[in-house]
């Protein structure tokens, strides 16, 4: 399938240590933390639990890692549609609206 997930819709990703298959959403309800310094919500995947990293930005998730050269960087691997999540910085924490859920994560 090489369509896109539709407006706010069901969009599906895979996990890259086990390969199973789930919502993007769960990746978003995994969020529990955010480096203010590389822009990245820390989470982890629904099937194994492991460790993701994610930058949001308006209406993409991007999956990547992030390394060190001089200075922390992130790199992007996979871009997915993330339509609907807002995300306010309200200093200590981050808090995130989506599908009518509203969760705070520390921002450090
Ligand atoms: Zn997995």
């Amino acid at each position: 399938m090489t369509r896109a997930g539709s407006p706010g819709g069901r969009a599906e990703t895979h996990c890259v240590h086990c390969h199973a298959r789930f919502a993007v959403a769960d990746l978003v309800n995994a969020i529990d933390g955010y480096s203010r310094q590389v822009r990245v919500f820390s989470s982890r995947t629904p099937c194994c639990g492991t460790g993701e990293e994610l930058q949001i930005d308006g209406r993409t998730l991007t999956r990547g890692y992030t390394y060190a050269a001089g200075s922390l960087h992130f790199e992007g691997m996979i871009d997915l549609p993330i339509a609907g999540l807002v995300v306010h910085d309200e200093g200590a924490a981050m808090r995130l609206t989506f599908r009518g859920r509203t969760w705070t994560v520390p921002a450090g």
